[in-house]
């Protein structure tokens, strides 16, 4: 057992970030060959980068927070001396102290393992000592290269076509259907974003209706990154023109967001059951720091999307950037936006909403905002 055997871990003091994963174990052994094996044990699927310094290597996972309680089990005879924990906002930084320098871990050396029976998601270092070339100048690209490190899972993203079957959505005085417009979008957007590397999900991929937490829930299930549920608008006044975007709140941010949360959540009047269990569970499921990192997340992509659409010079109603409302679509863990993507009670804008040419726009502005979107923050 080494004397410098040390455990530390260092929170920032104004607080603990919810992460969505949770580090479960960090413990060391030696291989064949005197390779050190780190182990580093989660509770989801990590994302997670690599970064080298003279005599030190860090593992960076994405929205995981520190186990203040864990005192990793390290075995003698490994290069690492010891081990501590850095929480950076969302990022965990885990720092391994090496007696000796090592090189950048090659790929072969690195696993990422599924759960068995007594373990969670592990990702598993195997080094040996190098000549710490190339990881000693910190500021070499060998080193810019290795904090980019490919995330080891694809981002996920569900998109939702709001309404279908038995709930049109709104309809546009040229007879044009909600459901039939925001569905078309949806499948473009799969598409585009399945072509950038995402892994997407659609929440119906034909005109059958779905319960709006059923939707959430899809989110859940397929451990999403970002949820986009997508709509089409209706005003009294058939001038009103232009896309909006929204987030969850408990309260609305002004009267109009309000009255849209009440017509869009209006599709669960047409068959209520279910919704109660679920928003129940999740309300017991999400503490108040997750539900502030999810909003904060939401309103980063939202801010995000209405920058593109404007750069995409798609109109925009006139009001604020992103505006907020209790939709039931968005009632989960699953930072996300509902996006209002036009007008259909206005003529020109139904015309523009059904034609392949300006739904291609869409998809191309909300591909870029979901590109743009910093998922590791
Ligand atoms: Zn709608």
């Amino acid at each position: 057992m080494s004397g410098l055997t040390a455990v530390i871990v260092a929170l920032l003091p104004r607080m603990a970030f919810a992460g969505r994963n949770a580090l479960r174990d960090v413990r060391t052994g030696v291989q064949p060959g005197n390779k050190t094996r780190l182990v580093i044990e989660t509770s989801e699927r990590p994302s997670y980068s690599l970064s080298y310094a003279p005599n030190q290597l860090t593992v960076t996972l994405s929205n995981t927070a520190a186990n203040s309680s864990l005192a990793p089990a390290m075995a003698s005879g490994t290069l690492v001396t010891a081990i501590t924990q850095v929480q950076s906002g969302d990022k965990l930084q885990i720092i391994a102290n090496l007696s000796k320098p090592i090189d950048a871990i090659p790929r072969d050396n690195i696993l990422l393992l599924n759960p068995n029976g007594d373990n969670d998601y592990r990702l598993v270092l195997d080094f040996t000592a190098g000549s710490g070339v190339g990881t000693a100048t910190a500021t070499t690209t060998t080193t810019a290269k290795a904090a980019k490190t490919t995330p080891a899972r694809k981002y996920v993203v569900v998109i939702d076509a709001g309404h279908g079957g038995k709930d049109p959505g709104c309809i546009g005085k040229g007879g044009t259907q909600e459901k039939t417009v925001v569905l078309s979008v949806a499948k473009k957007l799969k598409t585009k974003l399945d072509a950038a590397g995402f892994q997407t999900y659609l929440t119906r991929s034909n005109d059958t209706y779905l319960k709006l937490a059923h939707r959430a829930s899809i989110g859940e299930q397929k451990h999403a990154d970002l949820f986009l549920s997508l709509h089409a608008n209706a005003n009294p006044s058939r001038a009103m023109k232009g896309f909006s975007i929204y987030t969850l709140s408990e309260k609305a941010s002004d009267e109009e967001a309000a009255k849209l949360a009440d017509a869009e959540n209006a599709a669960d009047k047409i068959d209520v059951s279910g919704f109660e269990q679920f928003d129940k569970d999740i309300r017991i499921a999400l503490s108040s720091l997750q539900q502030h990192a999810v909003a904060e997340m939401s309103v980063e992509y939202a801010n995000g999307a209405a920058s593109a659409f404007k750069r995409a010079n798609i109109r925009q109603q006139p009001g604020p950037d992103v505006r907020h409302a209790p939709f039931a679509v968005l009632r989960s863990t699953v930072p996300g936006a509902l996006l209002e993507l036009g007008h259909l009670s206005n003529a020109d804008e139904e015309k523009l909403l059904k034609s392949a040419a300006h739904q291609n726009k869409l998809v191309d502005a909300i591909v870029k905002s979901v590109r743009t979107y910093n998922f590791d923050v």
